[in-house]
């Protein structure tokens, strides 16, 4: 059997299913990356998740190619071109199977269907892999057979069905006998419509500025690929001990920062969640609190990512409470900018804005303080300030970043209940209680005492409060409680 794995945002070897499945089941193996950067671009993806997924693409080539399986990559502008190309590349290298793992917002499931659909003509399988999530989506349901819309029955039900099986991860591919000519496997082919198959990965695409090497521009700072995914899975497991205390401090480095990597799959949540058991002799559920509660965190990706599966309109721009649609959100495009620069007044606000600006990464509870005074405080449309995430973030994840959007605006499912708003002052105070975050970022209150720094009086090069905090929050309240 010939057999093409078609990669996505499943960028490793190890424990990787459709890739492992394909190379115990064919002789001859080739894979192929398809860029889609028109859809990307509407799906608000911004440089720093591309560039991340790109470079790490162009590490697991050299696996790839390690164990004599090409990769080939093409760019089509959009999601739409893509079942005609892959027929085309599945004529033309004669391939009898495709293999890949499934992704679950709406537009990559119509894409799926749309390839299946047209390739079946032809006599041409695709087989799907299960392999995002820790269980597939639809795989627990209530006792009345809905999906579950609150997150802590979701994680037992998701336990109880996982703790009966170990969670097992796959070995590397099989490492496929060398072909025996080059014309085996061509080195690059035109396709009809002048797209070109090849065995380069570009360092330029439409819209988007990726770069040559790991270590310039948006993925600065991050190393890239499987084995760097590992090494820091590895040093998280000395601190994750305590990761329950200290995950809510940004100034300390008390989270595992693999989310780029899990969300290009540079790494799997099966090795995470394997890691985790084994420095808890098996637990889910108590045991450490530190790693009992990172377990619960992962849990969370994959409550989010069913959501996706169970309610389509979640991939639509729609609220999960339909009502909250009724909220008058403001659209505001100064206050927006200025919310985005960081330049809004409140020193937390700004400085955790300026970190997602200069790093393309933000601690989660930042996350949480920033879009809670988005959404709540400014009254500004959710919508905007999760599309803004999007564009900037490194580990930029449609499911995840719906999901933390919408807890926090209250309008999601298991949402914060839209009477509890967060008082960003609060939170300074309590998270960042000697202001040390504070100053990395905004380092023009650096002068500022550990008590003044988190409300500043009116001090020289700072802005203004942007709104009133209090009345802002009054006034989400009562847009919440008025909803019919
Ligand atoms: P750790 O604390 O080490 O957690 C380990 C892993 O668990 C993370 O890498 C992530 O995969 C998962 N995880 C942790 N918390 C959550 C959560 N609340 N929801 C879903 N998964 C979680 N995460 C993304 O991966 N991509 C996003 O685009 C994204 N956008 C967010 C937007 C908002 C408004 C909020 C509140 C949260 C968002 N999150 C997103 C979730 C969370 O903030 C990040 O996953 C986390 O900060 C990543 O850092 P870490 O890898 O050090 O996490």
């Amino acid at each position: 059997r010939r057999g093409l794995v078609w990669l996505r945002n499943d960028l490793r070897l190890n424990d990787n299913s459709a890739l492992y499945q394909a190379s115990t089941q064919c002789r001859e193996l080739a894979a192929v990356f398809i860029a889609s950067p028109g859809t990307w671009q509407n799906h608000n993806e911004g440089d720093p998740v591309v560039a991340f997924r790109i470079a790490c693409l162009r590490e697991l080539q050299i696996e790839l190619e390690d164990r004599n399986i090409p990769l080939y990559f093409i760019d089509v502008p959009f999601f739409a071109q893509i079942p005609e190309v892959l027929q085309q590349i599945v004529e033309r290298l004669k391939i009898d199977a495709i293999y890949t793992n499934a992704e679950y917002p709406l537009n990559e499931q119509r894409r799926d269907t749309a390839v299946k659909d047209l390739l079946k003509k032809d006599g041409v399988k695709v087989q799907f892999y299960s392999d995002r999530t820790l269980i597939p989506p639809g795989a627990v349901r209530t006792r009345e057979g809905e999906p579950y819309k609150v997150f802590t029955p979701f994680k037992r039900a998701l336990i109880q069905l996982c703790a009966d099986s170990e969670v097992k991860t796959l070995p590397r591919p099989r490492k496929i006998p060398a072909p025996g000519s080059e014309s085996h496997w061509p080195k690059w082919m035109s396709l009809s419509g002048g797209q070109k198959l090849s065995r380069k990965i570009p360092t330029q695409l439409p819209h988007y500025t990726i770069g040559k090497s790991d270590n310039t521009g948006f993925i600065k700072g991050w190393r890239i690929g499987e084995k760097a995914a590992q090494k820091k899975l590895k040093k998280f497991s000395s601190k994750i001990f305590s990761y329950q205390v200290e995950r809510d401090f940004p100034a300390l480095d008390g989270t595992s920062c693999l989310s780029p990597y899990l969300n290009s799959g540079a790494i799997s949540i099966r090795q995470c969640i394997a890691m985790a058991l084994s420095l808890n002799e098996g637990h889910w559920l108590g045991g450490n609190d530190g790693v009992a509660c990172w377990i619960s965190e992962l849990i969370w990706r994959d409550f989010y990512t069913h959501l996706l599966v169970d309610f389509p309109r979640l991939s639509k721009g729609k609220p999960f409470k339909e009502e909250t649609d009724q909220i008058p959100w403001s659209y505001n495009q100064d206050q927006f900018k200025r919310w985005s620069r960081g330049d809004t007044g409140v020193p937390i606000v700004d400085a955790a804005m300026r970190q997602l600006n200069e790093t393309a990464w933000m601690h989660n509870r930042l996350r949480m303080v920033v879009a809670s005074f988005l959404s709540k405080n400014m009254l500004i449309d959710w919508r905007w300030g999760e599309r803004y995430f999007m564009q900037r973030l490194i580990d930029a994840d449609f499911a995840s970043n719906n999901g933390g959007w919408q807890w926090t605006a209250s309008t999601g499912t298991d949402a914060a209940p839209y009477f509890r708003v967060f008082n960003p002052y609060r939170q300074s105070q309590r998270f960042d209680p000697n202001g040390s975050f504070i100053r990395k970022y905004a380092p023009e209150l650096k002068g500022l005492s550990d008590k003044a720094i988190h409300d500043p009086p009116p001090t020289q090069g700072y802005p203004q409060v942007i709104c009133d905090v209090g009345a802002g929050r009054k006034r989400a309240i009562e847009v919440f409680a008025n909803l019919k």
